[in-house]
């Protein structure tokens, strides 16, 4: 993979960035910039380096037409506050007015282009479609650098397309993440300890048989808990359940068990009648589930087991909240394993979190994130990096 190191003297020449900035918002208030915080190394170091920064990127799903209420305008504005100046919004994602605005940068300058996905072509499943664009974009620019890690699991015009058209190179971001993962999935130090949650098993099946391959232990926690413990024969109550996934689930537990992986079901679990904050919360055993309360949380003891399982480990990825974090009452089991994964990291091991609520609840919690090894920017992006796939926008670049 060639980095931007390779891309020689950048002085005067335009350079297109693809970043991530997928940000959410309320109304036109950035609520979490940690994404445009994730971007700045890449950027700034083109602005060092004397280029003219042409950046591209997308937020939301504007489906293909250009909606204001997802203009990249907000991003604009928070983008140059953290740069110290000013970065000008294009008036339009390739059209005129932007290929007169970036006809107009100076060294080191920064533009951004509006919204990507303002242009339907971006998402085409039509290659000469999004080759179309892709040229239109290339017109712009010398050199591209892709540095929106959320996003080289999309084969897209501005992701991966345009990388067969420019000369390219991976930004920084981009550069981080993947040697991170790499380093939690190829050959991994031992044990390698991961950590499921969320809530469904089925956004999680290709993660899951993959890890059956290489984890030593993993651990099950969140909605997806319920899945396995009905393929046990246990009754789960009002909990979240997939049941057309039990059979699958019970071909993980034969395979785990063929093979000497570890599979850890939380013993105890913090239930509630019903799915709210102020839903009176008690803790019940695992296979002894009400059959009026929804399970929330794994539980205490759980907590317990699931840090002890942790601590050993000398490699620990994890992806999906243990319960219903954003209710207090049921935050408990996250907040054990983001510490586990804490403790587990300042004796030596290498930890990452993956997955875009993972993250955001280390965050909420009140986690500092120095405290893991790596904190993934890329929820679907780092699950298929999980699941051994290979992603179009890295495998582009190389
Ligand atoms: P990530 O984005 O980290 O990959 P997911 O999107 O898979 O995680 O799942 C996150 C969501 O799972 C959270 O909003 C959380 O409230 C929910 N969740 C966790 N445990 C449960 C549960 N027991 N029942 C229902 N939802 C749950
Ligand atoms: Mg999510």
């Amino acid at each position: 993979m060639k980095t931007i190191d390779d891309l020689g003297d950048l002085r005067g020449k335009r350079v297109l960035v693809r970043s991530d900035f997928n940000v959410p918002l309320d109304g036109t208030t950035i609520t979490d910039d940690g994404r445009i915080r994730a971007a700045l190394p890449t950027l700034k170091r083109l602005v060092e380096a004397g280029a003219k920064v042409i950046v591209t990127a997308h937020l939301g799903r504007p489906k293909g037409t250009v909606d204001p209420a997802f203009s990249l305008a907000p991003v604009a504005e928070r983008l140059g506050e953290l740069l110290g100046a000013p970065v000008t919004l294009a008036p339009d994602t390739i059209g005129d007015g932007a290929k007169a605005a970036a006809g107009e940068l100076g060294d080191g300058q920064v533009l951004l282009l509006e919204n990507i996905r303002f242009d339907a072509r971006e998402t085409s499943k039509d290659d000469a479609e999004r080759d179309g664009l892709a040229r239109e974009l290339a017109g712009l620019a010398d050199v591209f650098v892709s540095d929106g890690f959320g996003v080289v699991h999309r084969k897209q015009a501005s992701v991966y397309d345009v990388a067969k058209v420019l000369p390219s190179a991976v930004g920084s971001l981009v550069q981080t993440e993947v040697e991170a993962l790499r380093r939690a999935t190829v050959e991994p130090e031992r044990p390698y300890v991961v950590v499921l949650g969320g809530s469904k098993v089925s956004d999680k099946l290709g993660v899951i048989a993959n890890l059956l391959t290489k984890a030593d232990r993993l651990l099950i926690g969140g909605g997806m808990v319920f899945t396995f413990l009905a393929a046990q024969g246990y009754r789960v109550g009002n909990s979240l359940l997939e049941e057309d996934q039990i059979d699958t689930v019970k071909g993980y537990l034969a395979t785990a068990a063929d093979r000497g992986v570890q599979i850890v079901l939380p013993t105890d679990i913090v239930v509630a009648p019903e799915f709210k904050a102020n839903s009176p919360a008690t803790v019940v055993a695992a296979d002894d589930m009400p059959a009026d309360q929804i399970g929330l949380d794994i539980g205490p003891k759980a907590g317990d087991q699931f840090r002890a399982a942790i601590l050993d480990a000398k490699t620990v990825v994890w992806n999906g909240p243990m319960g219903v974090f954003e209710f207090d009452a049921f935050a408990g089991g996250t907040k054990a394993v983001a510490q586990a994964l804490v403790d587990a990291t300042s004796r030596g091991a290498f930890t990452i979190v993956g997955g875009g609520d993972s993250a955001a609840a280390v965050r909420t919690l009140g986690f500092d994130e120095d405290g893991f090894s790596h904190i993934s920017t890329g929820g679907g992006a780092s699950l298929e990096f999980l699941e051994g796939k290979t992603l179009p926008g890295i495998d582009v670049l190389n």
